[in-house]
């Protein structure tokens, strides 16, 4: 009925709802993208973004490595067939015996961002190369990590000593902020960077290695750049500010990877009329995989699978008993008066960050479930 794969297996298999269905195919396709962009860059996919096994089957395929966050995330790449030598183990938080179990699966490349954690890496990873990730005084994402992680640039300089006083290869990180829609954010990361690589060499600590994270940002409702617009701000600011000798590159995308190629079925669970407003209840909310929805930050597209005609303004509610469980009622939002319960809805681009962020039950609903379609599919 359709070409669109996705669309295609909905339509023959009429799996139950909510569900997520991902084309693999699309996956490889932004890789090979997000590759041609950044040629010669070390390229981690940021699990955390979708784990789904399909999807990394389609990575490893690429020829993608990893930004794992903790040990499951890493056995499970593993499992997958990735290398252990392209597996970076991002996440500035870890424990010591996280740590030694990387290192032990073959692990060598880390981020830290705290004095602790890089004593830490020289105990249990010795020899490995270890970003310190940097906090940037950069314009917001959509959905900024606020002073989580991070160190200013004077303690940044501090951990490199520390770093390669304990035997480590110190190189610099930062991540701009997920769904970063403004390409100056990397300038002014890489102009940072650039400082802290001269201040460096200038103690004899030669830096070769500069993580520029993720945050690519993807196109709900509002355009986003392109990845060439990235790529371009990117490889000027490195001219600007590397110009003898640039650093290799290692890049964490999560969300651009996998973001279009997912499309989330929901169903319309009642409508209903309250404060002159109307209110259309879906079996999608911040709990069973729209989580972020919160603060409004990620207003997704949502596009009727069969209810036509004029529309009319909706706020849109979740299905859990929990007060929070509003997804849009500050964002304005129309769909066709038509709608009834029962209808279904489609949420287009939604592969990342909706399964992954899902309870694992509350109020006994379970977590969404994934269909990959495609060459790695599993259905
Ligand atoms: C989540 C995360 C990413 C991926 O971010 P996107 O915005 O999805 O590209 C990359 N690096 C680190 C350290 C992360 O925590």
């Amino acid at each position: 009925m359709c070409a669109d794969p996705i669309r295609r297996f909905l339509d023959e298999r009429n799996p139950p709802t909510p569900c997520l269905v991902v084309d693999t195919d699309v996956v490889a396709a932004r890789a090979r993208e997000f590759r041609s962009a950044f040629p010669g860059a070390l390229i981690r996919y940021a699990v955390k973004a979708n784990p789904a096994p399909p999807v990394l089957d389609a990575l490893v395929a690429a020829g993608i490595g990893f930004d794992v966050a903790g040990p499951a995330e890493l056995a499970l790449c593993l499992e997958r067939g990735a290398d252990p030598a392209d597996l970076a183990y991002g996440n500035p938080i870890k424990k010591p015996r996280d740590i030694a179990y990387a290192f032990e699966r073959g692990v060598r490349e880390f981020t830290s961002d705290a004095p602790g954690d890089v004593d830490h890496l020289g105990r249990y990873a010795p020899g490995s190369a270890v970003s310190i990730r940097v906090v940037l005084d950069a314009p917001d994402s959509v959905t900024p990590f606020g002073r989580k992680f991070g160190c200013d640039p004077a303690e940044a300089f501090d951990l490199v000593l520390r770093a390669a006083a304990l035997g480590l290869r110190p190189g610099l990180a930062f991540h701009v902020g997920s769904q970063q829609p403004d390409v100056s954010a990397w300038e002014i990361g890489i102009a940072t960077a650039a400082k802290l690589f001269e201040e460096a060499a200038a103690q004899g600590v030669e830096m070769t290695r500069l993580n520029l994270g993720g945050g690519f940002a993807t196109t709900h409702r509002v355009p986003v750049p392109s990845l060439d617009a990235y790529a371009a701000t990117i490889a000027s600011a490195l001219e600007t500010h590397f110009p003898a000798n640039p650093p290799e590159l290692l890049l964490e995308p999560g969300r651009v990877l996998v973001a279009d190629a997912g499309l989330l079925r929901t169903e319309v669970v009642l409508v209903a009329h309250r404060s002159g407003r109307r209110w259309v209840y879906l079996d999608i909310g911040r709990y069973n995989g729209l989580a972020e929805a919160e603060n409004e930050a990620i207003a997704y597209r949502f596009e009727p699978v069969g209810a036509a005609g004029p529309a009319g303004p909706v706020v849109l509610a979740g299905p859990t008993c929990d007060g929070d469980d509003v997804l849009y009622q500050r964002t304005p939002y129309e769909l066709p008066l038509s709608l009834r319960t029962g209808d279904r809805v489609d949420l287009p681009g939604t592969g990342a960050y909706t399964a992954s962020y899902a309870s694992v039950g509350f109020n006994g609903i379970e977590p969404l479930r994934t269909y990959c379609v495609g060459r790695w599919g599993d259905v």
